[in-house]
């Protein structure tokens, strides 16, 4: 049987990704993704460029957004998929999350230049595709070019990590209410990437039991930041809280990106895709 190939996790230039939604949009039919979702971090600047081109090549396109969430301590992501790109509350919503984001990228320049790396702020802005969107990618990226590393994983390991000098901690939105943005704009909201956090079993029991009680209704089973064995760990958890299951590669730039889109293994077969959910919102040329 053939199983579609649904890539539904990654980054434009609009957020912290390289290429144009057009070329993201371009490579990923390339790749033979036959549903694809743009999901920039905390924008929906991408996804009228990303829809059109999509929809020219003969893909199915999904809208998207990576809301940043803020969690006991941690930092969550929260993926919203196929929802309507004209909801006026989701966007106030995500305006506000990005309204931070320059401040802290200041605080973090001048972190950095307390740990003896000057510059870097005004070296970020250098690399970003819109200024409303600075990232810790961004300030990776100016970090690899001015030769302080070799590549952004290492960046991240010794001065942008939580803990580490370059971070400066951040309050995002509330998990209530970045699902409650994308359920009610139409969408549907899923846990992005659940084994990249930090939490402790109990923890976890409690950000997917609020995410449940919140409306949310999916969690990434298959991402490029997943090990085989965590994908069979987060299968187990979406049959336990009754969540449907989502694929995408985070796909970021083809210069680092160790999964290129398309390219992951499918969804275990006893899981529920998030797409069968998201039939009605799948747009088509
Ligand atoms: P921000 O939203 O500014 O905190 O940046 C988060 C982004 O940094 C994520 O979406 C990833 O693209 C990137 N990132 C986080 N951790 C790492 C890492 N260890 N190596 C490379 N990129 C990372
Ligand atoms: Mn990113
Ligand atoms: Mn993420
Ligand atoms: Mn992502």
């Amino acid at each position: 049987m053939h199983l579609l190939n649904a890539d539904l996790h990654s980054h434009s230039n609009v957020s912290d990704g390289t290429l144009s939604p057009q070329a993201l949009a371009q490579r990923a039919h390339a790749q033979g993704v036959e549903l694809w979702a743009l999901t920039d971090h905390d924008e929906l600047g991408g996804l009228a460029a990303a829809r059109e081109t999509a929809l020219d090549l003969g893909m199915g396109f999904l809208t998207g957004c990576e809301i940043s969430v803020s969690f006991a301590g941690e930092t969550v992501h929260v993926v919203g998929l196929g929802f309507d790109a004209g909801n006026a509350a989701l966007a106030a919503g995500l305006a506000g999350i990005r309204s931070g984001r320059r401040e802290r990228a200041r605080r973090m320049g001048e972190a950095l230049a307390a740990a003896g790396i000057p510059g870097a702020f005004e070296g970020a802005l250098r690399h970003v595709g819109n200024p409303d969107l600075v990232s810790r990618t961004h300030f990776a990226r100016w970090l690899v070019e001015a030769g302080h590393f070799a590549e952004t994983h290492e960046v991240f390991r010794h001065y942008l990590a939580s803990g580490k000098p370059g971070h400066v901690p951040h309050d995002w939105a509330r998990l209530g209410d970045a699902v409650r943005w994308i359920t009610e704009a139409g969408g549907v909201a899923v846990i992005a990437h659940p084994a990249r956090y930090r939490f402790s079993p109990s923890a976890e029991y409690a950000l997917f039991s609020e995410f449940v009680a919140h409306g949310g209704r999916g969690v990434e089973v298959v991402t490029g930041s997943h090990t085989a064995a965590e994908q069979l760990q987060y299968a187990d958890t979406a049959l336990e809280f009754g969540l449907l299951a989502s694929r995408g590669s985070d796909f970021h730039s083809p210069a680092e990106s160790r999964v290129d889109l398309g390219t992951l293994p499918d969804l275990p077969g006893r899981l529920t895709p998030v797409w069968g959910a998201l039939a009605a919102r799948v747009q088509r040329a």
